[in-house]
């Protein structure tokens, strides 16, 4: 077998030509062409005639065993009827790229089951590199049909740069992915959404998690007027829990430099538990605070009973319970529970729906969970195209073949 058809096979791509082999202090280099003679527009990839040939290049291709392989091809441009002028489409790689299909597969991949830092090490490219590798492969394989058929979807603000920036992000509850992202949180964000959408798709949504941010309750409100917002049940027992904290930080004001101040002091992550994952110490001092401090339990009660009304499975008996809490929690005598309570009030129908439609934010949250940890170790991912590909590449339901042996 000849040398360079051994190398065609070990690269497993079609349509190529090998010319030449030679080892280079980067690797193995090989000269390549493309099998078809008459070039091709690298834009729309029809044939044009030839305009004139540029200098060599190099493009990245997966290695082989410890040693890098570049495919080098001095490229031609054409004068295309409909693009212009342009560089021609080449078999190994997409247009545009200094790496070949293949290793930008690979690297899509490994960004969406491992972290960044891995993938640069393991590929030997910059955090800059696998940000536009991964907005390519977006690209080309994100979903086009994936806001077709939307019924329940979730909305959610995503920070990053210490909350000075922000993407909104849209759900599909039903097929479990990321369908949606822009920079930004205003009602304007979202209503583009809405726009992009248009009258018939808007008119199938029935349901809208969020939690109770009013900008995009309003967005909501004006452009799916059929649609039930539902709160996330997370953020309601959110406010029962910062109304806790409150009380306490309060009682801690008035009792600083007691013996009893130092025991509350330490007392915060005890109230702050569920029940049922207490150890015994913890339970001990709950029970210390019934005996010294009533405000203070009785704000640790008021935040349990609004987490059990919650957990019941039955509508009516949630939505007793939920409404038992608010004049509970009204007569508290407790000022943060009393405006938790109003808050509550305020947003009553979309608390309640959560009993019918039994959604949470839970899965808008996890895939902003994700992309935080991105957004925190690598700086090459600040900018909010570059996240959003990350997004859409993690939780965007894409399903990737990486070039495996
Ligand atoms: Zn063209």
């Amino acid at each position: 077998m000849r040398i360079t058809t051994l190398f065609r096979r070990l690269l497993g791509v079609v349509s190529l030509l090998i010319c030449s082999v030679t080892f280079e202090e980067e690797g193995l280099v090989l000269r390549v062409r493309p099998r078809w003679l008459k070039p091709r527009c690298g834009s729309c990839g029809r044939r044009a005639p030839g305009y004139d040939r540029l200098r060599e290049r190099r493009w990245r291709h997966l290695g082989l065993g410890r040693t890098r392989i570049w495919l080098a091809y001095a490229l031609r441009r054409v004068n295309c009827r409909d693009c212009g002028v342009h560089t021609e489409q080449v078999p190994w790689a997409p247009h545009g790229s200094r790496f070949t299909w293949d290793f930008e597969e690979l690297v899509a991949y490994l960004a969406q089951i491992t972290d960044m830092t891995k993938v640069t090490q393991l590929m030997g490219i910059s955090w800059v590199t696998v940000g536009s590798i991964v907005e390519r492969v977006v690209a080309r394989n994100l979903d086009p049909t994936r806001l077709e058929g939307l019924v329940n979807i979730g909305v959610d603000e995503f920070s990053y740069r210490k909350r000075h920036r922000y993407i909104t992000t849209v759900v599909d509850h039903d097929r479990r992915r990321v369908v949606w992202a822009a920079p930004g949180k205003t009602a304007d964000v979202l209503k583009a959404f809405f726009e992009q959408l248009g009258e018939k798709r808007r008119a199938k949504i029935e349901c809208v998690t969020m939690d109770m941010a009013q900008t995009y309750i309003k967005a909501v409100e004006e452009s799916l007027p059929q649609a039930q917002i539902v709160f996330d049940r997370f953020h309601v027992q959110r406010l029962a829990s910062d109304a806790l904290d409150e009380v306490r930080r309060a009682q801690l004001r008035e009792i600083r430099g007691t013996a009893e101040g130092r025991e509350l002091f330490k007392s915060r992550f005890a109230l702050l538990k569920n029940p049922w994952n207490l150890d015994r110490k913890e339970k001990q001092k709950l029970h210390e605070l019934q005996q010294t401090n009533a405000p203070i339990y009785r704000a640790y009660l008021l935040k349990e009973t609004l987490a059990q009304a919650l957990d019941y499975r039955q509508p009516w008996r949630a939505e007793r319970a939920v409404r038992d809490w608010l004049a509970w929690a009204s007569r508290s005598k407790l000022k943060p529970f009393v405006k938790a309570a109003r808050t509550i009030r305020e947003h009553l129908n979309g608390v309640l729906a959560y009993f019918q439609a039994r959604l949470t934010n839970g899965i808008v949250e996890g895939f902003n969970n994700k992309l935080r940890m991105i957004a925190r170790r690598a700086f090459g991912f600040h900018s909010a195209e570059a996240l959003i590909s990350m997004l859409y590449l993690c939780s965007g339901g894409i399903k990737l073949d990486p070039p495996l042996p």
